[in-house]
């Protein structure tokens, strides 16, 4: 089998999106390995917690750690066992291709996705989920219909230049599947993407959603009203965290 005939998956599960405009539709997740970032600080590699400078530590670090590469047919099975995968799409459900950093799979996508479409005549309706580090191949932008990008600001403890790549950004924001979903939780965070995204990188506000870091109902509680402040004041989008709403700590639900 070669290597493009593969997919290297953590997780995958049916549910609801969880974030961004999409929030609410039925969606079935298919989280791959590896991550190009470590949102958190490097150490939190080890030990899954926030370092400094970091605010915030990544929530899927131990899962997209782990990893198992599956040939595109029992890659199928499985989710057609666990998911009634097939089926669900068929029926109008989103594929959220996520991660870690889906887009260090890219070629890997679009050869499973042609492989949907050849043997069950199926193009999904495809949302990926991106840190915007990594220009995306022409033959997956045709075929993804959301790309939900998640550009990452110093409060990631993630170095500049690991983080802001500027013709990456500058792709996104011409494309008009694009949505920037920014993840705060102070007035501060704010003046920040004001200052490096707005002005720097000029970055459509119109495409932009602020979205709280937030693990826990009880954090999502506080840091869900100062977003809504400066979501009010400044006049951008804001989404909640839906997951944590419902289902608080817990992953893969
Ligand atoms: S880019 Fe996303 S998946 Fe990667 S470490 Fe940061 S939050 Fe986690």
């Amino acid at each position: 089998m070669a290597i493009a005939d593969t997919l290297s998956v953590s997780e995958f599960f049916y549910s609801l999106q969880g974030e961004g405009r999409t929030t609410g539709v039925p969606a079935i997740f298919l989280r791959l390995s590896g991550c190009n970032l470590v949102c958190g600080g490097q150490a939190a590699l080890h030990d899954f917690q926030k370092h400094e400078p970091a605010t915030w530590v990544c929530d899927t670090i131990a899962v997209w750690l782990k990893g198992t590469s599956y040939g595109f047919e029992s890659l199928l099975e499985k989710l057609n066992q666990e998911t009634d995968f097939i089926n669900r799409l068929r029926k109008g459900a989103h594929l959220v291709i996520t991660g870690g950093e889906p887009l260090l799979h890219q070629q890997n996508i679009v050869a499973f996705l042609a492989f949907v479409e050849d043997n069950y005549q199926l193009r999904p309706i495809i949302e990926i989920e991106t840190n915007a580090t990594i220009l995306p191949l022409a033959g997956l932008d045709a075929r993804v219909h959301y790309w939900n990008t998640s550009p990452k600001l110093s409060n990631s403890g993630m170095p500049l230049p690991r983080r802001i790549q500027n013709e990456v950004l500058a792709f996104f924001n011409k494309n008009e599947k694009t949505m920037f979903k920014f993840v705060l939780n102070s007035y501060e965070d704010w003046l920040e993407i004001e200052s490096d995204f707005i002005q720097k990188q000029s970055l459509d506000k119109q495409k932009m959603v602020l979205m709280p870091a937030a693990s826990s109902i009880d954090e999502l509680l506080i840091i869900n009203k100062i977003v809504a402040d400066i979501c009010i004041k400044n006049q951008v989008r804001m989404c909640s965290r839906l997951h944590v709403e419902i289902w608080n700590q817990l992953t893969g639900v």
